[in-house]
């Protein structure tokens, strides 16, 4: 099968990903084997490529796949042969740990990665455990679910852990593929939104996607916000957010590494009056399995740019400069 390599940790700019051939994955007991149609990019997969976030060499990136169940190995119960189904970030977890018993498995010391840890969907094919894929709703194409499976999976969790309610004040920081879904979320559950990013581009779609204000990270928002979200990988924004929030709300941080450090925080002007701030880490199956029905009835309108397989480092140094509307996707060759 055709499959963008990882070899070695490099600047995106560089494009270290390679074309190259490899065995079709055997999938193993209790596993499916995916003929992947299409794959998501995604931040992390930069944070993987330059060395912020530990990863297995040579790796296949990639955890935002849609694709058909090809074959099964032993033991498989849900998924038959063309089936049409989604793999997410969350490749396994050891399902014994106290984290995983209550809930938690995103938090499991053993929690494995797609893209990864194991191989994942920048190819032709894809092996997962059965219990770790999805139904795709049928209202959304192949490349059009691709986002919903991480940036939008994750955005659901970045807001429900942002404690937002109805007709409350939520600001964005950042307007990528994960906050393009989010704000479609946020909207339908009757939030008043403001998004803060220095991208004109990023603005206008905002704008169209229905933000009450839009503006930079540092301008000061018409009104306090309850929450916020920092999508951005630069340390800053944190203080930006932190002067937008009101008294007793809560900054959500929902990327996985920063490219620079947070600057000190002034304790009496941005964090007493209990405010606070929480990170996310991973996914859990539960919030892919409520995020996709959900992003179905709202409907979720995603706004996808595709590109060849072959294109993927192209994309990826344009998802690094902001250059990315909504969010990109690989189409993989027939
Ligand atoms: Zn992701
Ligand atoms: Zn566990």
């Amino acid at each position: 099968m055709k499959a963008m390599v990882l070899r070695e940790i490099s600047p995106v700019e560089k494009e270290p990903l390679r074309m190259a051939d490899l065995p079709k994955p055997v999938p193993g007991p209790k596993q499916i084997l995916v003929r992947v149609s299409s794959c998501g990019v995604c931040h992390t997969e930069l944070d993987e490529i330059e060395g912020r976030v530990q990863t297995r060499l040579p790796v296949v990136l990639g955890h935002e796949i849609v694709g058909r169940v090809e074959n099964s190995g032993p033991g498989t119960a849900t998924f038959k042969a063309g089936d049409r189904v989604g793999i997410a970030w969350i490749n396994s977890a050891c399902g014994k740990c106290h984290f995983c018993r209550e809930g938690s498995e995103n938090l499991c010391p053993e929690f494995k990665g797609t893209g990864c840890h194991a191989d994942g969907g920048y190819a032709q094919y894809a092996a997962i455990s059965e219990d770790f894929a999805y139904w795709v709703p049928e209202r959304f194409s192949d490349s059009e679910a691709t986002p919903l499976l991480c940036a939008g999976a994750i955005g659901y969790r970045d807001l429900r852990l942002s404690g937002i309610g109805k007709g409350q004040a939520l600001g964005l920081f950042g307007f990528g593929a994960s906050a393009h879904i989010v704000i479609q979320v946020a909207r339908y559950w009757g939030c008043e939104i403001f998004v803060f990013t220095r991208s004109e581009a990023h603005r206008h779609l905002a704008k169209k996607l229905g933000a009450l204000w839009t503006g930079s990270p540092e301008d000061p928002p018409p009104k306090k916000m309850n929450s916020a979200i920092d999508f951005t990988p630069v340390g800053e924004t944190v203080v930006h957010a932190l002067k937008a929030l009101e008294k007793g709300g809560r900054l959500v941080i929902a990327v996985i590494r920063k490219r620079n450090p947070i600057p000190p925080l002034d304790y009496a002007s941005l964090l007493w009056d209990e405010r606070e701030i929480k990170s996310v880490a991973n996914i859990t199956r539960k919030d892919v399995q409520e995020f996709l029905p959900l992003a179905a009835e709202i409907p979720i309108l995603p706004e996808i740019q595709e590109f060849q397989l072959g294109e993927a480092n192209r994309a990826l140094i344009l998802l690094k400069q902001g250059k990315i509307q909504g969010a990109a996707a690989l189409r993989m060759p027939d």
